[in-house]
Parts: structure tokens; C-alpha cells; sequence
């Protein structure tokens, strides 16, 4: 399976394809529906997103990966995630792998807003649906070339 290095390429240059389509539709194109979902806000709460979770939320969150040990002193928080999933089984089930990841920060997140009193609620909705997707879409090109890397491997 591909190194760390390798999945934060491919994961940037998959970025870079995902915003030169969302600059073609909204720029050129100027397809109605992008322009009015999305803003420049939206595009960077999404690509922020994406990026945090490329270095940070990797599915190799199962072992003792490059994206776990650069939680450095926060390294406990993935630490039962770690022992709970073995690697590359659910964490790197297409479903099971974004959605086990959203809920493990969630809960770190919740736990976070709790205590310093920030109201999730004043959080717009299209944010956390940008923040969601950016992360998930991330942990899947993470996924699909795991998947390809190996197929590809199995042919030489
Ligand atoms: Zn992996």
C-alpha cells in the first residue's frame, strides 16, 4: 500500500483536480446552481477540511501511521480508534472508515466546545456539511487508492 508521502500527493493533486472543476462551473461556466452553494467560504471551510483530514484523519489512523504520531502530545485521542480497528478492516470500508473518523472528532469536538463554551448551534449548518464533506471525501481518495495501489500490485 502507498506510504504516507504518497497519499498526501494523491490526496492534494485529487484537490487540485476537485477545485479547477468548482472554478470551471463557477467562473466560466457559470453554472446557477454552484454559483448560489458555493461561495469562497464554503470552497475554503471545504478545502481546509480536506487538507486537515489528508494529514490528520487519515483511515491509517488503525496503525502507528504518520497522520496518528502527528497528533504528537494528542496522540490519546485516536489511541482507542487504534486498538478498536485492526488495520485496513473497517477503517478502510468506503462507509464504516469516514463515518467511524467523523464520529471519533466529533466527539473530541463536542468535548472541546463543551469545555470552552462555544455553542455549536451558532455554527451555520452549510459549514458543518462543507467541514463534513471535505473530510469524508478525503478519507475516501484515501480509500480508492489503497484499494487501486494493491489491485495494481497484484498484477506484477
Ligand atoms: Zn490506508
Amino acid at each position: 500500500m502507498p506510504d504516507a508521502k504518497t497519499h498526501d500527493t494523491i490526496n492534494i493533486a485529487v484537490m487540485l483536480v476537485i477545485l479547477a472543476v468548482i472554478s470551471y462551473l463557477t467562473i466560466w461556466a457559470k453554472n446557477e446552481i454552484a454559483i448560489s452553494y458555493l461561495d469562497i467560504y464554503m470552497i475554503s471551510v471545504f478545502s481546509i477540511s480536506y487538507l486537515f483530514a489528508t494529514f490528520f484523519l487519515s483511515p491509517d489512523l488503525d496503525i502507528e501511521s504518520k497522520p496518528y504520531k502527528r497528533w504528537k502530545i494528542f496522540k490519546f485521542l485516536w489511541w482507542p480508534y487504534k486498538v478498536i480497528f485492526k488495520h485496513r478492516g473497517f477503517s478502510h470500508n468506503p462507509i464504516i472508515g469516514p463515518l467511524s473518523i467523523v464520529i471519533n472528532l466529533a466527539l473530541i469536538v463536542a468535548l472541546l466546545f463543551l469545555l470552552t463554551g462555544v455553542d455549536l448551534h451558532k455554527v451555520p449548518l452549510r459549514y458543518i456539511v462543507a467541514t463534513t464533506a471535505g473530510m469524508c471525501l478525503s478519507m475516501e481518495v484515501h480509500i480508492i487508492s489503497d484499494f487501486l495501489i494493491s489491485k495494481a500490485k497484484s498484477y506484477f
